[in-house]
């Protein structure tokens, strides 16, 4: 166990993967204990240790209280608007997180026989701040140095595109998974893949469309035995479970037979696609005007896009392929991988972060373990390295009190949709005389009102005794490459950094303590 490979991990709502680079440069995703490719993202407690994955799923029909899914949708909250008690603990969505984290670590090590330490974690391109200051939080609980949190549409195309890259092309990518869309227009050039235009929704993935089928059920039982078999927790996990499946068949299928029993009674239900099609064709017109917007956004034509990248377990249903065809008929990206694209890209992108360091402290090969052939993998047409473009998703803001109308309003200080890391600083004048302090509310969204936006913090600035109204303090936003964001506060004379105050459950200072906390935890 010497050399330290870094890895890419796909950290999803329902499944997980995580992948390395092999000796031949290729992206590999690296099989759990169980030997499956991706994870189910499933926690299941028990006394002092906890189960992840098919074992814990499979639990979740026979002791639905001990287990989580779906906490990705979780990240960010504050510990008192998510926390699940076990024993005597009270975990957060990042401790939660952290234990997917480590079990593809843990399971990968023994895999590939080394220990695992740097990583790439992806996330959604619309995740904000605290998510992905969340996501990085949990990585660090998992014992593992994350390299960078990724964007994961960015990850699916350099994965890829890193082949493909003597020819310019734009690159369209749909990413529809278990409860988020993720869609973006990207770029692919001689030197780099450049972000141009992204969207998402969090609230719309594969469990809206298996919800349609546990309702239909519902209320077949509700109409033959008038009972509710979603009161019951163990009977609507069950459904859940039972209404997966159906959706799956689906795919394949013309029609499935789906039979659910609860309190001594029973349902037999026929579901057709075409049905089904009709049920969700909400949700796909909400898919749809999704890509539309993006496409707006980047002031470009279908016809333009040289390719649609499909990822995400739910793009093999008919109806979205249906949907993808719509779309001026533009060819489908052939050889991807709709669950591993993620992890693998991820890899790519881990193994670039480390020959930048490489090149950095001036390592050359020497450190990163990979022949002069597998290298040359990761550089462009001139030799460089590939270099990786992203966009802001969101616009990031401070509020201001608006003289004239006597109310606050988000000035922009980063607008949506700007290639980062990124510095951009503004002047403004003190609201009022002899001010003690400035409160900076940093809020990120599309609004002028502050209501209308998410505040990712506030951080407090002292100021010298007797100012006149008007005196001037600038502000500046710093944007790394996380997207992670730092405020510096400059005037007479003086430049302070501000923490911003997020509302998310740790602070750098608490993750050892949780970290050995949850070392006592025996994850499998
Ligand atoms: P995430 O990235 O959100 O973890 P995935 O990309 O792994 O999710 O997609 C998972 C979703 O895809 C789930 O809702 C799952 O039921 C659905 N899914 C997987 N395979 C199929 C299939 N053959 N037909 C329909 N849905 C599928
Ligand atoms: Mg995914």
């Amino acid at each position: 166990m010497s050399s330290k490979r870094p890895v890419g991990i796909d950290l999803g709502t329902t499944f997980s993967a995580i992948a390395h680079i092999d000796h031949f440069g290729e992206p590999q995703v690296i099989p759990n204990a169980e030997g499956e490719m991706v994870t189910p993202s499933v926690i299941f407690f028990e006394e002092g240790r906890v189960a992840v994955g098919t074992y814990a799923l499979q639990h979740a029909i026979a002791e639905p209280e001990r287990v989580v899914e779906f906490v990705k949708r979780e990240m960010g909250k504050s510990p008192a608007d998510f926390s699940r008690k076990f024993g005597e603990h009270a975990y957060t969505a990042e401790e939660v997180s952290s234990l997917i984290l480590r079990k593809l670590k843990q399971d990968a090590e023994k895999r590939i026989g080394e220990v695992i330490e740097d990583a790439v974690i992806t996330v959604p391109a619309y995740f904000n701040d605290p998510e992905r200051t969340a996501t990085i939080h949990a990585g660090e609980l998992a014992g593992l140095n994350v390299l960078q949190v990724l964007n994961e549409p960015t990850a699916a195309a350099l994965a890829y595109g890193i082949t493909r890259l003597s020819t310019d092309q734009t690159v369209f990518v749909f990413d529809l998974g278990g409860g988020t869309l993720d869609v973006t227009l990207m770029k692919v050039e001689g030197d780099a893949i450049r972000m141009v235009a992204t969207n998402g929704d969090h609230r719309l993935g594969g469990k809206d469309w298996d919800d349609l089928i546990v309702n239909l059920i519902a209320e077949e039982f509700d109409r033959e035995h008038s009972k509710n078999p979603l009161l019951d927790l163990r009977s609507y996990q069950e459904l859940q479970t039972r209404a997966v499946a159906a959706k799956i068949q689906l795919s394949r299928r013309r029609e499935v037979m789906l039979v659910h029993s609860f309190d001594g009674a029973s349902v037999r239900r026929e579901i057709k696609r075409e049905e089904f099609e009709t049920m969700a064709s909400p949700l796909v017109e909400r898919c749809r005007s999704l890509c539309e917007m993006t496409l707006s956004d980047a002031g470009a034509q279908w016809k333009e896009v040289d390719s649609l990248l499909l990822v995400g377990g739910m793009t093999r249903m008919p109806m979205v392929r249906e949907l993808i065809r719509t779309f001026g008929d533009r060819p489908i990206a052939e050889g991807v991988n709709a669950d591993e694209a993620v992890a693998r890209g991820a890899a790519i992108q881990a193994m670039l972060c480390r020959f930048e360091k490489d090149r950095q402290t001036g390592g050359g090969g020497a450190r990163t373990p990979l022949g002069e052939a597998a290298r040359a993998r990761f550089t462009n047409r001139e030799g460089g390295l590939i270099e990786v473009r992203n966009i802001t998703s969101h616009t990031l803001g401070v509020v201001l009190w608006d003289e004239q109308r006597l109310e606050p309003y988000v000035f922009p200080m980063i607008r949506k949709m700007t290639p980062f890391p990124i510095e951009v600083e503004n002047a403004f004048g003190t609201a009022a005389p002899n001010l003690e302090k400035v409160v900076v509310h940093v809020v990120e969204g599309e609004s002028t009102v502050p209501d209308e936006c998410t505040v990712l913090g506030t951080c407090e600035i002292e100021l010298p005794p007797f100012l006149p109204k008007g005196s001037p303090v600038s502000l500046l936003y710093r944007y790394n490459a996380n997207q992670v964001l730092e405020v510096v506060v400059r005037g007479f004379g003086k430049e302070t950094v501000a923490t911003i105050r997020r509302g998310t459950a740790f602070k750098e200072s608490d993750i050892a303590a949780a970290k050995a906390d949850l070392a006592q935890l025996k994850v499998d």
